[in-house]
């Protein structure tokens, strides 16, 4: 059954809270960027991939999600926990030695498609999907999330251009837009702006959206493709470290892994955040 917008966002903040619980386990993780896609990942897996399921995920006619900055994984970690691919307590081994479940996707977990983290490569084998299903005459979907930080690697660009080349209508990129890198800004790193006009250019058609408003995301999503004959492209307008107060838009915490204290305060505010959200009137 469809979930309602106040169901998903309620969710999100579970998923907020878990991602934190794993990482702080792990001692390791990608907390910034984890917290920016969730959202995204959210309605990709509870509204949009409806035959995306653990029993026929071996199915050749699921759609195919393929997460470019693979280095966010504890995101997609939580949300495929909760979409029943494997026990969520699973994820009390990540990042320990033997487990499979550590800082990048790997097949070997149940519910990943791709081996990906190298950053420029979703993008590249995305295409290849997509035109893999055409010429199978399949009419599944596939879907890729890029980091906004890279965005500056040559091959994103060489699938930009094969991808409307081969008018792939079949194919979705998402950027996970929050001007953030690891090492600074965006625009002071290495300015990719304005990412709407060099996408069109390219031939593809594109949608820009706020990547934490849950209606939103589902709006959009529902228009694919947003162009007959072309890659649709989101630019999903996020911010890094998005839900918890004083990881947001800190490049601290890229990577950072929150003490004692600082877990209590986020999941105080996450707990009054739910409080909001549950009185809030929904239309
Ligand atoms: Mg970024």
């Amino acid at each position: 059954m469809m979930m309602t917008d106040r169901e998903l966002a309620l969710k999100s903040i579970i998923y907020r809270r878990n991602i934190l619980k794993y990482i702080i386990a792990a001692g390791a993780g990608h907390t910034g960027g984890s917290l920016s896609c969730i959202d995204i990942l959210n309605v990709l897996y509870n509204d949009v991939f409806y035959n995306v399921k653990p029993d026929n995920f071996n199915s050749p006619d699921r759609d195919r999600y393929i997460q470019s900055k693979g280095h966010c994984v504890e995101a997609l970690f939580v949300v495929l926990a909760d979409r029943g691919f494997f026990p969520e307590s699973d994820l009390e081994t990540l990042c320990r030695y033997q487990s499979h479940y550590i800082g990048h996707p790997t097949k070997k977990v149940h519910g990943i498609e791709q081996n990906t983290g190298a950053l420029g490569h979703g993008l590249p084998i995305s295409v290849g999907t997509a035109i893999a299903a055409k010429l199978d005459k399949k009419d599944y979907r596939v879907f890729t999330l890029l980091g906004d930080g890279e965005l500056p690697e040559g091959s994103n660009w060489e699938a930009a251009l094969s991808a409307a080349h081969y008018k792939l209508d079949n194919l979705c990129a998402i950027i996970d837009n929050n001007k953030l890198q690891i090492t600074g800004p965006n625009i002071e790193v290495c300015n990719i702006d304005p990412i709407s006009n060099k996408f069109e250019s390219f031939g593809w058609s594109v949608r820009e959206v706020d990547g934490h408003d849950i209606k939103a995301l589902r709006k959009v999503f529902a228009s694919m493709p947003f162009e007959k004959d072309k890659p649709s492209l989101v630019i999903a307008h996020t911010t890094k470290g998005k839900g918890i107060d004083y990881m947001e838009n800190n490049l601290k915490w890229h990577h950072g892994v929150p003490n004692v204290e600082e877990y209590k305060n986020a999941i105080a505010g996450l707990d009054m955040e739910m409080q909001r959200l549950t009185e809030l009137q929904w239309q």
